[in-house]
């Protein structure tokens, strides 16, 4: 089976696969079996980060798989204690992943207190310059710090990616950031399996009715309101599940269901980016 996975073009005119796999919280020891098999279902696009301690799993399982490198998107992000020292971090997070370049590397949250995300993402553009990081963005960004490194870089990042989930729907920052011309990735887009989302009547019923899991109902939502999205397992069936979901369709009044589930600021589940220092 080969599933074309959509892309959506970023300010910087390359194309993201919409969904990928994302790897917070997979065991390091797992992460290389996990990720050969999300290549093996047809992911193309894997999500991680310096801080999850699994950016060598994910390296040698892309090189075990024999895929072309080009036909790869690989997100990993900067962490908070290296925002003044991102090129060496950058440089150790390939030497892990065992690539010359990363697609998109991101400020993983602005840290406000700190006050260094502004000279982190003045980095992340050189990087960008040098070539080993194709694409940049910033992660956990809120409307205020995009305005900040628009008035203080001559560069716009691609992607901002938040907290996002049918309880916690952002609205207003998706606005804010695609008023900016930058994508909105979702994190934590099933809401990290630590609610009762998926057993809501709007999102059961949906599932009912199309023959498919609530899970791939939230996913499905997802990408109909034209967010990136990576959910994560480490169960094979359901890495295999969260990617079969491009043979149905939410109709106009069960988007308008599961978008009716928002709980607003009640509904956030991580880390509040403006107290997470
Ligand atoms: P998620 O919303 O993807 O939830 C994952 C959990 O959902 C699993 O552990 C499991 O409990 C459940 N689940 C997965 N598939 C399922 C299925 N088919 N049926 C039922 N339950 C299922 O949460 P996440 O992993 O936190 O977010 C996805 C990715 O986003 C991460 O892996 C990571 O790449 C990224 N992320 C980024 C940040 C950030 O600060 N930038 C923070 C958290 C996560």
């Amino acid at each position: 089976m080969t599933t074309s996975v959509p892309t959506v073009k970023l300010n910087d005119g390359r194309e993201i696969p919409q969904l990928g796999y994302g790897v917070f919280k997979v065991d390091p020891a797992e992460t290389k079996q996990l990720v050969a098999e999300a290549l093996r279902v047809g992911y193309r696009h894997i999500d991680t980060a310096a801080i999850y301690g699994n950016e060598e799993g994910v390296g040698q399982a892309i090189a075990e798989s024999g895929i072309p490198r080009e036909e790869l998107w690989i997100t990993t992000k900067l962490w908070n204690d290296r925002q003044t020292d991102a090129a060496a971090a950058l440089d150790e997070s390939l030497e892990k992943l065992g690539l010359d370049y990363v697609d998109l590397y991101l400020i993983h949250w602005p840290t406000p207190e700190k006050g260094t995300y502004v000279e982190a993402w003045k980095q992340l553009i050189e990087l960008q310059k040098s070539g080993k990081a194709r694409s940049i963005g910033v992660s956990n960004f809120f409307p205020e710090h995009l305005d900040e490194l628009e008035s203080q870089t001559p560069v716009t990042p691609a992607v901002n990616q938040i907290e996002l989930h049918p309880y916690l729907q952002q609205w207003k920052d998706i606005d804010a950031a695609r008023s900016h011309g930058i994508m909105v990735e979702a994190w934590g887009p099933l809401g990290q399996g630590k609610s009762d989302l998926l057993e809501q009547p709007e999102i059961t019923e949906a599932a009912e009715a199309h023959g498919v899991t609530p899970a791939q109902v939230v996913i499905r939502w997802h990408l109909q309101n034209g967010t990136i999205v990576f959910p994560k397992s480490a169960n094979p069936e359901r890495i295999a599940e969260n990617f079969d979901v491009f043979d149905f369709e939410l109709s106009d009044s069960e988007m308008a269901g599961i978008t009716g589930l928002d709980r607003g600021e009640e509904g956030r589940g991580g880390a509040h980016p403006l107290e997470f220092n």
